[in-house]
């Protein structure tokens, strides 16, 4: 498959034939080199355009399964993305055993999500307000994470998360890729790319 010119480990080559991916969307093809290289991306890119995978098989290469903190994050506008978001990485996951994909939203309860957070994840999804929520009251630690990915960036910010999505950064270490995806690219969001993005290479499609 297309895939196969990546540098992706052969399980998750594997995985991806099993998952039917043969070729990669534009998006894919034109962000996964630069990504799996290490860099921060700005990636313009729309719901059903293949983007979870373009930032997923990044995160999920550098996932170190036996080490069980949160290695990853991402946020998303709504609890329904979040949803769909955790539901493709645990695919692309299957690649390696026993990686636990997490979701934090407003809108539900928090007792459950406490009780998950305790037992540990590998990979967290959620939306900024519950995600922040959780950094201040000491359930969600991310000392080890090293992947913070924007999904909808430009949608996150119409719904009036920026300071959210900034307070949450404060908590993420320096060392860490960022990948941001955006629909349209609007001053909001190239505020927040210039000023949490290192030399971030842009993908437009
Ligand atoms: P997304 O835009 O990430 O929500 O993905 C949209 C849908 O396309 C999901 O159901 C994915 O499982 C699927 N998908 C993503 N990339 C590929 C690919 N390269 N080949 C086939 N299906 C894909």
């Amino acid at each position: 498959s297309d895939f196969a010119r990546l540098p992706l480990p052969p399980a998750q080559l594997a995985n991806l034939q099993a998952l039917g991916y043969e070729r990669m969307t534009p998006i894919q093809a034109a962000s996964l080199p630069l990504s799996l290289a290490g860099h921060d991306l700005i990636a313009q890119a729309k719901t059903g355009s293949g983007k979870t995978a373009a930032f997923g098989l990044p995160l999920l290469a550098r996932l170190e399964v036996r080490r069980f903190a949160v290695q990853a994050l991402v946020l998303c506008p709504t609890r329904e993305l979040a949803d769909q978001v955790a539901g493709e990485l645990r695919r692309l996951a299957r690649a390696e055993d026993n990686v636990k994909v997490l979701t934090l939203c407003g809108g539900s309860p928090i007792q459950p999500q406490l009780a998950s957070l305790a037992h540990g994840a590998h990979l967290v999804v959620g939306t900024p307000g519950r995600v922040l929520d959780h950094l201040s009251r000491g359930s969600l630690d991310l000392g080890a994470l090293n992947t913070l990915v924007l999904d909808e960036a430009d949608r996150m910010l119409d719904m009036g998360f920026a300071d959210d999505i900034k307070e949450v950064l404060r908590h993420c270490p320096a060392q860490r890729q960022t990948l941001l995806f955006s629909a349209t690219y609007p001053e909001g969001v190239q505020a927040l790319a210039t000023r949490f993005m290192r030399q971030p290479k842009t993908v437009t499609l």
